[in-house]
């Protein structure tokens, strides 16, 4: 078994995205600019932004993160979304899912300019990605291909199995791998007999949000596991049933432990397995950075 490194991987788009910045600051004066929008005050969905934006101006970024308060009206946001669309400094805008209940998510989303899109859940870009007809995709299924890329993995003829269809990572992800001549099958919670479906697979690709759920016994030896779940545990007896040994170690120091959805034992079954945490989450991150450079030079372009 070979850990999919996503420090690694993430490190190396980090870097190259950061030189790219300063040589286009150098020519031109000019950075990208990402805005990121955050309505209430959901904690896990706070720690996200923050570390999206620090990251983003460490990387030479223009990054500000426009926070609302839950009371804020559906027309005000809209609002808002649409000066963003109309400001020549902003080349990305990205609003934190999920809304609070109130809000209408998909009005929301489509008020966004298409071409400032950052994480591509406009149905424009969604469309063109299912139809193979772009080249900036939304962010955690184009790091999960980025990570099987660096490792020089061909999916070409696999049985690729993803389990979840969301529209963030499942339905994108789904498509990308057919389009790269994957044959894939995506699972949700209605799908019958889930394990004996993912024995089948090459390459699994878990996107659930239950920690633990892929169990060593349901996947085939020599399998690719990719894991996008991030479940945070506080409990000793669940950290210590889900989490790796560093996870436990940091829930005896910080009162909880992160783990994906792929049990740990499954490791051992498998060739490839991205770590939780570790591995998908931060090829997360480093793609938002990556299509919002993609998204100022497209917007050049056009000038
Ligand atoms: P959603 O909650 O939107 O979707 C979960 C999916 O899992 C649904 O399609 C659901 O099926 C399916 N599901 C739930 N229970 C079962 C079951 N028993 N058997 C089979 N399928 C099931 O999740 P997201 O896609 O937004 O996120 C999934 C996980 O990935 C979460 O842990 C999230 O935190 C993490 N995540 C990580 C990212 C990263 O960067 N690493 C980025 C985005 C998400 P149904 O449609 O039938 O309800």
């Amino acid at each position: 078994m070979i850990e999919l490194d996503g420090k690694v991987v993430s490190q190396k788009i980090r870097e190259e995205i950061k030189e790219e910045i300063e040589h286009i600051k150098e020519k031109t004066g000019k950075v990208p600019g990402l805005t990121v929008i955050i309505v209430g005050e959901d904690p896990a969905s706070k720690i996200y932004v923050r570390s999206k934006d620090k990251m983003a101006n460490a990387l030479g970024v223009n990054s500000r993160v426009l926070q609302f308060d839950e009371t804020v009206s559906q027309e005000k946001l809209i609002a808002a979304i649409r000066e963003l669309n109309e400001d020549e400094n902003v080349d990305g805008v990205l609003v934190q899912t999920p809304l609070p209940k109130k809000f209408n998510t998909w009005q929301v989303l489509d008020t966004l300019n298409p071409g400032k899109d950052v994480d591509r859940f406009h149905p424009v870009n969604l469309g063109m990605v299912l139809l193979n007809r772009t080249e900036i995709f939304p962010c955690t299924p184009a790091g999960i291909l980025k990570i099987l890329d660096f490792y020089d993995i061909d999916v070409t003829g696999m049985a690729a199995v993803v389990i979840g269809r969301s529209f963030i990572v499942g339905k994108p992800i789904a498509s990308m791998l057919t389009n790269r001549h994957a044959t894939v099958t995506l699972c949700h919670s209605q799908t019958r007999n889930l394990p004996a479906v993912v024995k089948r697979a090459d390459l699994v690709i878990a996107a659930i949000g239950r920690p633990g759920f892929i169990t060593a016994d349901m996947v085939k030896q020599g399998a690719i596991l990719v894991d996008v779940g991030i479940n945070r545990l506080d409990k000793a007896a669940t950290v210590s049933k889900y989490c790796t040994e560093s996870q436990q170690k940091k829930f005896a120091k910080k009162g909880y432990g992160i783990c994906g959805d792929i049990h740990k034992d499954a490791y051992e079954k498998s060739a490839y397995y991205t770590p939780v945490p570790g591995g998908v989450g931060l090829m997360t991150v480093a793609m938002l950075l990556h299509n919002t450079l993609q998204l100022f030079k497209a917007g050049r372009k056009k000038e």
